[in-house]
């Protein structure tokens, strides 16, 4: 049997309906941009491996780094352990998190690893829950987004439950209430009196609820999986602003606006407002390894502090702060802060602004040009009669045999490129995404 014929044989894919996964392509070989499969055809990775891959495939210093560190430490427990890469890891962070605030209290200043986005976000929802435990009140309401998307394990699905995507298992889930999120767009006339609306209306809700809201969760900037939404950064910071004079925990999962995808290196350095507590996971190991973490701020963690264990964070992982992927994290952070990176950043975030924004102009389909730093997105609308969904299937395809990948969310097509994207490149995938609009039929 080929290696097809064996997946088939012997694997479930995630997010797949199996019953049509006919030939999965079986990828080799990464090198930058770019992965080949069996057959030694090229693709250009436009979303970079489910959003985790910053730097390119196969980074040489990346793959360096891992390896030194497999051949020194692999792996050792955390409780009572610790080690070198993650100690400098955490280090690191917490500078680049907080290196222009002066505020000492709305610092995030500690660190907790785990291994995956999920997880990480559940950390958060269970540290804010605890948190209120601690300090004698019993807080169990969450407030989220409407589109939102924070993972796939049952913390996670709840504060993510009105995105649509857990509906087998909502009868499972606890109760979160949510609000709409302020998207908006290149052009949109409208978004400072979505964002007031919305504000107003979450501003009321607190103050009814209060001593019963545990925290309030957010994507900020961009909401992933719901469909690539846009928001300002006004809006970011008013909203920080209402919950913290409210004492509303606020949790910002950064897993997929982290390491620079949103032009800075956080969403909340750009739009200027801290959270209580930070979720990161996805690039921060420059798509080589799985690794998380859950950053909180320093009172938060003292209320954690107690003479026996009942008040103690009784969580962890078999692998959490693994060194081989703290010692990945390690080297991509290097080479995120890099002037040269943060120039290729910058580049990206301009070929979009004026590609995208020429295509929407040119081809009627396109709607809703979004761009934030670089994760640039649109809507497909119905054409000669054609349905949305239909169409961007279509295009996922044409773009597979052109040798380019790209993973519409139902009607929203998106790229984000990793930062060793040349520019060139970059205008090839939106010629390509030109013709191929003008194409459709
Ligand atoms: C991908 C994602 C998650 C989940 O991360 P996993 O590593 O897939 O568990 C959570 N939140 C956001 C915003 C994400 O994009």
């Amino acid at each position: 049997m080929n290696l097809v014929q064996l997946d088939r044989k012997y694997i479930w894919h995630p997010f797949t309906q199996e019953k049509n996964l006919k030939e999965p392509i079986v990828i080799t070989k990464g090198e930058g941009a770019y992965l080949f499969d069996t057959n030694g055809k090229k693709y250009f990775d436009a979303i970079s491996s489910w959003w985790t891959n910053i730097h390119g495939h196969a980074q040489p210093k990346i793959a360096k780094a891992i390896a030194e560190q497999a051949h020194n430490l692999e792996h050792v427990l955390f409780a009572g352990f610790s080690h070198e890469p993650a100690i400098k890891l955490a280090e690191v962070l917490v500078k680049l998190l907080n290196d222009n605030s002066d505020d000492e209290a709305s610092k995030l200043t500690k660190v907790f690893f785990s291994d995956n986005g999920s997880t990480a976000v559940e950390v958060a929802l269970k540290i804010a829950h605890q948190y209120w435990q601690n300090k004698g009140q019993v807080r169990k309401k969450f407030i989220s987004f409407k589109g939102a998307y924070h993972g796939d394990t049952f913390g996670a699905m709840a504060v993510g439950k009105a995105s649509g995507f857990h509906k087998n298992f909502e009868t499972l889930l606890f109760d979160v209430d949510f609000f709409d999120f302020p998207t908006t767009w290149n052009g949109d006339s409208n978004a400072e009196a979505k964002e007031e609306k919305i504000l107003t209306e979450i501003e009321k809700y607190i103050q009814q609820n209060k001593n019963y809201i545990a925290g309030l969760i957010i994507e900020p900037l961009v909401q992933g999986a719901g469909g690539f939404n846009m928001s300002g950064e006004r809006f970011l910071r008013e909203l920080v602003r209402l919950c913290k004079s409210n004492e509303v925990l606020v949790i910002f999962d950064e897993v997929m606006t982290g390491f620079g995808r949103t032009g800075d290196l956080f969403a909340c350095k750009k739009a200027s407002a801290l959270p209580d507590l930070i979720c990161l996971s996805k690039g921060i190991t420059g798509g080589f390894l799985p690794l998380a973490c859950t950053v909180v701020r320093e009172e938060i963690y003292e209320a954690f502090l107690g003479n026996n264990f009942d008040k103690a964070f009784a969580h962890g992982h078999s692998y959490t702060a693994n060194p081989i992927g703290c010692a990945a994290a390690l080297a991509s952070l290097e080479l995120l802060i890099r002037n040269e990176t943060l120039e290729q950043i910058k580049m990206i975030e301009s070929v979009h602004r004026l590609r995208l924004e020429h295509l929407a102009k040119q081809h009627e389909p396109i709607t809703k040009p979004r761009i934030t730093g670089t994760i640039a997105a649109f809507d497909l609308n119905k054409k000669n009669g054609q349905y949305a969904g239909q169409l961007s299937e279509q295009l996922k395809n044409k773009f597979l045999t052109q040798g380019f990948i790209i993973r519409p969310l139902g009607n929203v097509i998106y790229l984000m490129p990793p930062y060793c994207t040349r520019q060139e490149e970059l205008n090839h995938v939106y010629n390509i995404i030109e013709k191929t609009i003008g194409d459709l039929k």
